[in-house]
């Protein structure tokens, strides 16, 4: 697969399981939170499919395209294993993390803290959505939707 391939099965990915997940999530309450802005790009997709819910979004620095900037409030700047860790015990209906590199030894790292990160963030019953994988005795790992091979994206229940 070449790179632009792999970019693409990605974006495919992200929407096709958010489409999946966001209608269940609409009927839980909870926040948002969506750990990697970016571009804003999966933000901006959440905020159509969940209008009204309360998302917060996390970078090290604000890169987003102009349409998909959080409000000030919203926003959370900084190394996300330190920022997201003051949101522990908050319920979180959905925490979407696309915080992957693409390179295996850092990705290795970030798997070291991020589903433990994202199990305590979550409500029991919340859902998770991560470009890396989320091995964690409380996230049960739920199958994509048909359109997503194995293994392209994870998604996973807080049980
Ligand atoms: N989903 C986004 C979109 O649709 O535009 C793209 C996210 S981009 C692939 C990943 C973002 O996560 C980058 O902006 C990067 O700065 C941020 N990031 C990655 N690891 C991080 C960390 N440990 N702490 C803070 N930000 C991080």
């Amino acid at each position: 697969m070449t790179r632009l391939e792999n970019f693409i099965s990605r974006m495919t990915a992200q929407r096709d399981i958010l489409d999946q997940v966001c209608p269940e999530v609409a009927k839980m309450e909870g926040l948002v939170l969506e750990l990697g802005l970016g571009n804003g790009r999966t933000f901006h997709h959440l905020r159509e499919r969940l209008p009204g819910r309360r998302i917060v979004a996390f970078d090290r620095a604000l890169g987003a395209h102009a349409s998909s900037i959080p409000e000030a409030e919203n926003l959370v700047l900084g190394e996300i294993r330190e920022t997201a860790s003051r949101f522990i015990g908050i319920d979180a209906a959905l925490v979407h993390a696309d915080i992957g590199t693409g390179y295996d030894d850092r990705d290795a790292v970030t798997s070291t803290w991020l589903p433990d990160l994202i199990a305590r963030l979550l409500r029991v019953g919340g859902i998770a959505v991560s470009g890396t994988p989320l091995d964690h005795p409380l996230l049960q790992r739920l199958p994509p939707p048909p359109s997503v091979p194995a293994d392209r994206y994870f998604v996973c229940r807080r049980v």
